[in-house]
């Protein structure tokens, strides 16, 4: 059975809506906005869109609602080429969002998680095929977390490759970490993850990224690293889902770590030059031309 290039992503998927304002507004007061803008988003989502645009033939796994924004997304996630057979909509639940105040440098965010709330291992083991078929599966802990774990034992049986991007934190179970064969925290998860107790045994699985620093990955007992592009940062919002995304469709192409991690490396960097999450992922063109 041949599985390259195939990444299959079991994640959330969101509406990101924002709004900038002079200045944040008081309790119990209302005030006029500036602007508004309503962008696609989650982590799971914007992964996914990473991984296809470098021409990954991506599987995605998920639920959104049964409204406006659900269609719009899964619709959106269809344009990018991806596969949405395994994103489930949910009836009586609102997709996911985040709401977004943007004032000066500062933001406050709300995260309305929704139907991503209700990706059950249920619903994951009904999707058994896909994960089992794929060449790498991509997670990240925007889902519950017994729906990531789930995921991960199909893949481990089928001796599928895990990226387990570790974010936002939370306490990972063990049999995660485990299971998972590639994990990819920022410096702050990273920092987190050293407080448990299996973290030595996970360091030579560590693939790290480091901001403006770049990104590092285990090699015979110590850490790589490759040094970040220096660019004209716009925006850093989705640099770590470009990371991310990237990773999974190079090594669903069979590349190396090392060859990988430097691609990865690069788009993220390119994606900082644009503003917006998915709006500044490259394709594999602009990565080449990027790269010549
Ligand atoms: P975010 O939450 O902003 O999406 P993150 O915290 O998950 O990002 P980072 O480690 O900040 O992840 O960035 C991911 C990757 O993006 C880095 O490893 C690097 O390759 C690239 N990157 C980030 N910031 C810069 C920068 N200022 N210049 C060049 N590359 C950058």
């Amino acid at each position: 059975m041949s599985r390259k290039n195939k990444v299959c992503v079991v994640g959330s998927i969101n509406m990101d809506l924002a709004v900038n304002a002079e200045r944040m507004p008081e309790q119990g007061e209302t005030i006029l906005g500036e602007g508004f803008a309503m962008s696609p988003g989650g982590k799971g989502a914007n992964q996914a869109v990473a991984a296809a645009r470098m021409g990954a033939e991506v599987e995605m796994i998920g639920a959104v609602g049964d409204d406006s924004f659900g269609r719009l997304l899964v619709s959106g996630l269809r344009d990018e080429g991806i596969r949405t057979e395994g994103v489930r909509t949910m009836p009586g639940t609102a997709t996911g969002t985040a709401t977004i105040i943007l004032s000066g440098g500062d933001n406050r965010i709300i995260v309305a998680p929704g139907a991503n709330q209700q990706v059950s291992p249920e619903l994951v083991r009904t999707q058994k095929e896909k994960i089992a078929g794929s060449s790498v599966l991509l997670l990240q802990l925007e889902i519950p977390i017994e729906a990531v774990t789930a995921a991960a034992e199909i893949a481990s049986d089928h001796h599928v490759p895990i990226i387990l991007n570790p974010a936002p934190y939370q306490k990972v179970p063990g049999e995660l970490v485990e299971a998972a064969s590639y994990i990819t925290p920022n410096v702050v998860e990273d920092m987190a993850m050293r407080q448990e107790s299996f973290y030595s045994r996970i360091e030579h699985k560590l693939i790290l990224t480091k901001g403006e620093e770049g990104a590092a990955y285990s090699a015979k007992g110590k850490m790589e690293t490759i040094p970040s592009y220096q660019v004209d940062v716009k925006d850093t919002t989705g640099a770590g889902d470009t990371f991310n995304g990237v990773l999974a469709a190079r090594l669903a192409a069979g590349e190396s770590i090392p060859d990988a991690v430097a691609a990865s490396n690069a788009a993220a960097a390119l994606s900082v030059t644009k503003t917006g999450a998915q709006a500044g992922m490259p394709t594999r063109a602009e990565l080449e031309q990027f790269l010549k």
